[in-house]
């Protein structure tokens, strides 16, 4: 069987060099390992989300001489099947819902704080401080009656219970040079969000159960992505999903050292193109040429 890659931007912006970096780096891996290349749209953010960066999408990737497979996924109308997920993840007994606003959890967070130092997850958000894992039933329903912003937790300690220890080969490097054999240390997320009401699904759940459902076997993305990769293997084994090859790719840095980010509009992909920029140098420019 041909490896299976896959590039899985989410339409919120234009690309930039960084997403360039990514995308060429999966072609040109998929190419000589005579692998496909799927091209997946991470568009459960129905606000951030736009028709106008998904044409522009396809239209950066064909410009920079990329070729993939269609029809290309698009999460948005895949909502059942991140909902069957979750549904047999509650009730497996791995998921409680919370009530708490954003403000909320904010103000929680701070109370802890005050008392000492609160963990904050791999991204530097501190964890969940709420106690909605012990909520009674009554309580649930009178919040949900009341209309309470509802989402679905994974209890991380019964996840992990039931998972066991897991790791995974790091082909690329981590944060911190990690290579070969990771352990995953999904803990460090707290309980994590899979669902919202409003978006019944999220990053970490669609991403394992697309690239089961499409057999990608080879996740190339980049390092940030890189802790991450321990809520995917805790996910992929409670819902019996397969275990690709992971190799996290370096990011690209702008001139001040920070991370390239779609709102850097010198760096979007269209900007330079507009001023002249040929496909060849934008591999130069990502260090492909
Ligand atoms: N959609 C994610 C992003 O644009 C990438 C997801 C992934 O490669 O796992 O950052």
């Amino acid at each position: 069987m041909p490896p299976v890659f896959r590039f899985a931007p989410s339409p919120n912006g234009y690309l930039h060099l960084g997403h360039a970096f990514s995308a060429l780096l999966n072609f040109e891996l998929a190419r000589p390992a005579g692998g496909r290349l799927l091209l997946r749209m991470e568009d459960i953010d129905p606000v951030r989300s736009k028709p106008e960066f998904e044409a522009a999408i396809h239209e950066d990737l064909a410009w920079l001489g990329i070729a993939w497979e269609t029809p290309v996924r698009r999460q948005s109308e895949h909502l059942d099947v991140y909902r069957a997920a979750t549904d047999r993840l509650a009730r497996d007994g791995l998921l409680y819902p919370s009530f708490e606003s954003r403000a909320e959890i904010a103000r929680l967070v701070a109370a802890e704080q005050a008392r000492g130092a609160w963990p904050h997850d791999p991204d530097g958000v501190p964890l969940y401080p709420g106690v909605a894992r012990s909520l009674s039933p009554e309580a649930v329903a009178r919040l949900r009656q009341a209309g309470a912003p509802t989402a679905l937790r994974l209890d991380m300690v019964a996840a992990r219970r039931r998972a066991g220890d897991l790791g995974w080969t790091e082909g690329g490097q981590g944060p911190d040079g990690q290579s070969g054999a990771v352990a995953a240390r999904p803990e460090a997320w707290g309980d994590v969000i899979l669902a919202r009401k409003e978006t019944p699904t999220s990053y970490h759940l669609s991403v394992v159960i697309d690239d089961a459902l499409q057999g990608v076997t080879d996740v190339v993305r980049g390092r940030d992505l890189f802790w991450s990769t321990s809520v995917h293997r805790l996910l992929q084994q409670l819902l019996g999903l397969p275990q690709p090859v992971y190799r996290h790719h370096q990011l690209l840095r702008d001139t001040a050292g920070a991370k390239l980010s779609k709102s850097i509009h010198a760096t979007s992909l269209r900007q330079l193109r507009a001023e002249g920029a040929m496909p060849a140098d934008i591999r130069r420019l990502v260090g492909l040429a």
